[in-house]
């Protein structure tokens, strides 16, 4: 794992600028290092990926927020193009989407980074941040990045609510929680779609859910009606945070 720098002495904002610089900097892995150039490289461009921004995917959002949305790994034609998480691709559309209905974004889809969209409440990043061949990081990827999404979490003070898309942001989460001592154990608990977990010594509640990727909506194994559950879900904890203590099932949506 390569060098990560600190922020000490930056105010938020420039702690929040800086932070995203070194993320979108990061050469860490070299398998990952070498697949984003290919939407670069001259034999593999086509006619509309000139533009991909293919580099590390920095966080995006509202850093003061109550909820913070953690997906896997940026979509190879969604935020390694547009370089925002989320943006420019089918699963953005639903989470987007779902956003805006639910009161956390001026605008319900969000295609390019100047778009103008702005979020209020939520932080959406990845666990990790190049995107990777066949969308399935490698063990060691998703360690070397874990440095990056703790201080991401780090920075966001005011996170009442992680909403973890797909295993392995779940995985990703509870393995910070273990690093700072608040879990022992990350295999105690289950992924399972909708089921929603506090934790004895954090305030925060991690809610569980399937990825809103393409395939899960098109086979139907996750549905718009599950996703309004989902945020109806979140909206619920947000608005009182102290209900149902301890490891709980507070929605099958
Ligand atoms: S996956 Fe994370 S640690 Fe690896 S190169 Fe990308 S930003 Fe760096």
């Amino acid at each position: 794992m390569g060098f990560k720098p600190g922020l000490d002495g930056c105010s938020q904002a420039g702690a929040e600028r800086l932070l995203s610089r070194q993320i979108a900097a990061c050469d860490s892995c070299e398998r990952l290092v070498d697949f984003r150039a290919t939407f670069k490289s001259p034999e593999n461009r086509r006619a509309h990926v000139d533009d991909y921004w293919a580099k590390p995917v920095p966080g995006f959002g509202d850093a003061s927020g109550p909820l913070l949305v953690i997906g896997l790994a940026p979509g190879a034609h969604g935020a390694n193009r547009t370089g925002r998480p989320f943006t420019g691709d089918s699963a953005g559309n639903v989470l987007y989407g779902a956003l805006y209905r639910h009161g956390f974004s001026d605008r319900p889809e969000s295609t390019h980074p100047d778009d103008g969209l702005e979020l209020k409440g939520v932080y959406i990043t990845n666990a990790v941040k190049c995107v990777p061949p066949a969308n399935r990081p490698n063990g060691g990827e998703k360690r070397a990045c874990l440095d990056w999404l703790r201080m991401e979490a780090e920075r966001l003070r005011g996170t009442h609510v992680v909403l973890a898309m797909g295993r392995d942001a779940f995985e990703a989460y509870l393995r910070l929680l273990k690093a700072e001592g608040i879990i022992e154990r990350v295999g105690r608990y289950r992924f399972m779609h909708g089921r929603t977990y506090r934790f004895d010594r954090d305030s925060r509640i991690l809610v569980a859910s399937y990825h809103f990727s393409r395939y899960n909506m098109n086979t139907g194994r996750l549905t718009e009606p599950m996703v309004e559950g989902l945020f109806e879900t979140v909206n619920r904890l947000l608005a009182d945070p102290d209900r149902n203590r301890g490891i709980s099932v507070l929605s099958r949506t």
